[in-house]
C-alpha cells in the first residue's frame, strides 16, 4: 500500500512539474491590452491575444511577487503566489497601507515590474508568469482540480 501510494504521488508530482513548464503558445503570452488601474487602487487588466482576460487585485500581485527573495519566502512558509501569511491576532494591530504600486514601467517587451509602496521593486513580472497565474475562475478551477 504504501509502495503503490508513494510512487502515486511520484508521478503526481512529476505530471505538475511539467504542466507549470511546458510552454504556452505565444497568443497566449502576448498581451493585446494591459490595463492598470493605478488611480481606482484595483488591480492589473490583461487582455491576451488568444481572447482570455485576466484581472489580479495588487495585493495578490504584491504578494506573488516573481523576485528570488519572494520565491525564498513563500517557500520557506509553504505559501503559493499570492498567498500571505495569516496573521496572528494581536492587541495592539499595526497598521499596514496595503499593497500598491508608486511606479508601473514596462520592462522590454516581455514583462512589467512594479515599485510597491513598501519599497520593494525587485520582481520583474513575465507575460509568461503573469498568464501562469491567471486568477480567472476558469484557469484556478484547472489549478484546483491537477492538484
Ligand atoms: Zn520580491
Ligand atoms: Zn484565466
Amino acid at each position: 500500500m504504501s509502495h503503490e501510494g508513494i510512487r502515486f504521488v511520484d508521478k503526481e508530482h512529476a505530471e505538475r512539474e511539467s504542466a507549470e513548464n511546458r510552454p504556452l503558445p505565444r497568443i497566449a503570452v502576448t498581451p493585446e491590452k494591459v490595463r492598470v488601474l493605478l488611480t481606482e487602487g484595483k488591480g492589473l487588466e490583461i487582455d491576451w491575444q488568444d481572447g482570455h482576460r485576466s484581472a489580479w487585485t495588487f495585493a495578490w500581485l504584491r504578494a506573488a511577487c516573481p523576485c528570488a527573495t519572494c520565491v525564498d519566502d513563500r517557500e520557506a512558509a509553504g505559501l503559493n503566489p499570492g498567498e500571505t501569511k495569516s496573521e496572528p491576532a494581536q492587541p495592539l494591530q499595526l497598521f499596514k497601507a496595503p499593497p500598491r504600486p508608486t511606479d508601473v514601467k514596462p520592462v522590454g517587451h516581455y514583462a512589467v515590474s512594479f515599485s510597491w509602496n513598501d519599497g520593494h521593486s525587485s520582481g520583474i513580472y513575465s507575460w509568461d508568469y503573469l498568464r501562469r497565474v491567471c486568477q480567472c475562475s476558469e484557469c484556478t478551477a484547472h489549478t484546483a482540480a491537477g492538484q
